[in-house]
């Protein structure tokens, strides 16, 4: 068994008998090109610093909804992990026989295979934003992009 969890199950590892899906609706909004070919070369966590350039190319109709976004040095990355498993209730990240439930981990194993990074906006070309600091295989379907939460000013006003 390698460092990185597969699609094998692990001792102890419990498996979920998943619900009929309930469509949220979601479309990919872009794909993510990274270096990254195979879920072993990717780093657990991106390094937003040090990382590699990797380039989130948003299709084309969704071009407009990047207006103004240089105006943010970090940008949050929510991500469709196409090839994690989703029926894992517990694992063992560590291969060590020690259970932990899947919403207490950052795995890319979970009934909703999202993954978020906060990145470093390095440039804007175009449609494509070269940033740094994913973690995610090449291809991986964009889900969603905003400012990261801290050094992000409220652009709308007060609610009442
Ligand atoms: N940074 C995200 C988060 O915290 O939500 C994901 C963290 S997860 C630990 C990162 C790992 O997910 C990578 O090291 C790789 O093993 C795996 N992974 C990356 N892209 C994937 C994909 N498209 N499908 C399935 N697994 C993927």
């Amino acid at each position: 068994m390698t460092a990185h969890h597969g699609d094998a199950r692990r001792p102890g590892e419990i498996c979920a008998d998943l619900p009929e899906a309930t469509d949220a609706g979601l479309r990919f909004v872009g794909v993510i090109r990274t270096p990254f070919a195979t879920r072993a070369d990717c780093p657990r966590r991106g390094d937003a610093e040090q990382g590699p350039d990797c380039r989130i190319e948003v299709a084309a109709p969704y071009e407009p909804a990047l207006l103004a976004i240089e105006d943010h040095a970090r940008i949050e990355v929510l991500y469709w992990l196409h090839e994690a498993r989703r029926d894992l209730l517990t694992q063992s990240p560590k291969s060590d026989g020690a259970q932990r439930g899947t919403f207490s981990l950052r795995s890319p194993l979970r009934p909703n295979p999202i993954g978020t990074s906060i990145v470093t906006l390095l440039r804007r070309e175009g449609r494509v934003l070269v940033v740094r600091g994913l973690d995610c295989l090449d291809g991986t379907p964009l889900l969603d992009l905003k400012p990261a939460r801290c050094g992000y000013a409220v652009v709308a006003p007060d609610k009442a």
